[in-house]
């Protein structure tokens, strides 16, 4: 099944997406949209109320405890970042402050000129993971979505040895539209990923071109930090970045648009915005 949460931020409904791609309410059926909530829910898409008109998407899981990201998963992106192909997972955590929905705007933080993209093949797992075998590692997904890892490269590479700094930004995690359940993906490790920028094709790639598939990621992760139902894992980025990109590197600027997605798991669509005093917001 496809599921979605969807309505003003934090006010976001649980829903599913029926066989005509609308969604339906599935407000009367579970309080919010997490993997204890969906773990073998059976419920006929038509017995449920459709959603008139074209409401906002969230971030499709409620409740993500943590975002562990991988990095240079992809043996091309790895070089075109002139940087070794890892011999093991490289591992970051994105704060949870920047998740946003897949199609809210990106938000350039103040002052930087290097903000760039990167399509990721999110998992969400659904069961505690500690020490999980990569033969039983499949089974701890609740499901599958599409992730944008939004990057600012200066803050992220050339302000001491850490990634986060670039990698956390308000705006830097739109996920969705859509939990997809395994049931609805045959093989993960075959699917056709792209981005576009301004309507340019900027990133083409396939999951199957991981260099650490994703039942080796959980597992590998698994041994260093426990992961819970509903965090969420993004995988890496196949080739195409802005900062890859020659004879000049491309960076988002204020007026870009973003439209990337991942087959099965649908589409995003972002417009970029110049930073902006938020106040008191809460993001995610
Ligand atoms: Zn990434």
């Amino acid at each position: 099944m496809k599921f979605c949460r969807y309505g003003p931020r934090g006010q976001e409904k649980p829903g599913l997406i029926d066989a005509d791609g609308r969604i339906r309410d599935l407000s009367g059926v579970i309080a919010d949209l997490t993997p204890q909530a969906i773990a073998g829910l059976s419920v006929d898409p038509a017995s449920l109320p459709p959603v008139e008109g074209d409401p906002r998407y969230g971030v499709p899981v409620s409740g993500i405890g943590k975002i562990v990201a991988i990095g240079l998963n992809y043996e091309d992106h790895a070089i075109e970042s002139n940087l070794p192909i890892p011999t093991e997972p490289v591992m970051f955590m994105k704060a949870l402050s920047s998740l946003t929905g897949p199609n809210d705007e990106v938000m350039i933080p103040r002052d930087s000129t290097h903000t760039d993209w990167e399509v990721e093949l999110g998992v969400v797992i659904g069961k505690t993971a500690r020490y999980v075998e990569e033969a039983e590692a499949l089974s701890y997904v609740a499901g599958y979505c599409v992730a944008n890892d939004v990057s600012e490269r200066f803050n992220q590479k050339e302000r001491g040895s850490q990634w986060s700094k670039g990698k956390g930004h308000d705006t830097f995690c739109p996920v969705g539209p859509w939990l997809v359940t395994p049931d609805e993906v045959s093989d993960p490790q075959n699917l056709d990923m792209f981005l576009d920028v301004n309507g340019a094709r900027m990133q083409t790639g396939n999951t199957k071109t991981m260099i650490f598939n994703v039942a080796e990621l959980i597992s590998y992760v698994s041994r260093f930090i426990t992961l819970y139902p509903g965090d969420l894992m993004i995988t890496g980025t196949p080739p195409g970045v802005g900062e890859g990109k020659k004879p000049e590197k491309i960076f988002l600027k204020a007026g870009d648009s973003m439209r990337l997605g991942i087959a099965g798991l649908g589409e995003q669509q972002q417009q970029v915005v110049a930073w902006r005093h938020l106040g008191d917001a809460v993001l995610g």
